[in-house]
């Protein structure tokens, strides 16, 4: 006997889940230079500011920051670049270790913090917690040598 067949079932939107861990990674608007937030995974981040889409470098690529020497606006730069150039006053900023802009989560409240690179730890500014990096800068010390 046939069965009335029920009109194609319309999946319920998936509830919104965030990564498990919440890691969120920085990049720069191609658009404005704001400072953009997206989650990890994604591909590309349209900017809230002046809608422009700005592609993900892709996993893998370490990106480092800088503040430029001209203008101090934050700049950033796929790691072991040795210049960067400025696109707000073109000045070619050096990129010595010493202005390097490392990030680590807090080891207690994982706020996402930065550091100067080179650092041995970084306090919260939230929760004060003293969180030690010097560990994983060596390793990536040693990446570079072999
Ligand atoms: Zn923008
Ligand atoms: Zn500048
Ligand atoms: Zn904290």
């Amino acid at each position: 006997m046939p069965v009335p067949l029920a009109p194609y079932p319309t999946p319920a939107p998936a509830p919104y889940t965030p990564p498990a861990n919440g890691a969120q990674s920085q990049l720069v608007c191609s658009g404005c230079r704001n400072l953009l937030l997206y989650p990890v995974g994604a591909t590309s981040v349209c900017c809230a500011v002046c809608n422009a889409v700005t592609a993900v470098p892709p996993p893998g690529t370490e990106m480092a920051q800088l503040v430029c020497g001209g203008c101090h606006t934050l700049l950033m730069y796929i790691r072991g670049a040795t210049s960067v150039q400025c696109s707000c006053c073109h000045t070619v900023n050096l990129a010595l270790e010493a202005n390097q802009v490392a990030h680590v989560n807090c080891g207690n409240c994982r706020m996402l913090l930065m550091y100067q690179y080179g650092a041995r730890s970084v306090k919260c500014a939230v929760c004060n917690f003293v969180t030690s990096v010097g560990a994983s800068a060596s390793t990536t010390e040693q990446k570079f040598n072999s």
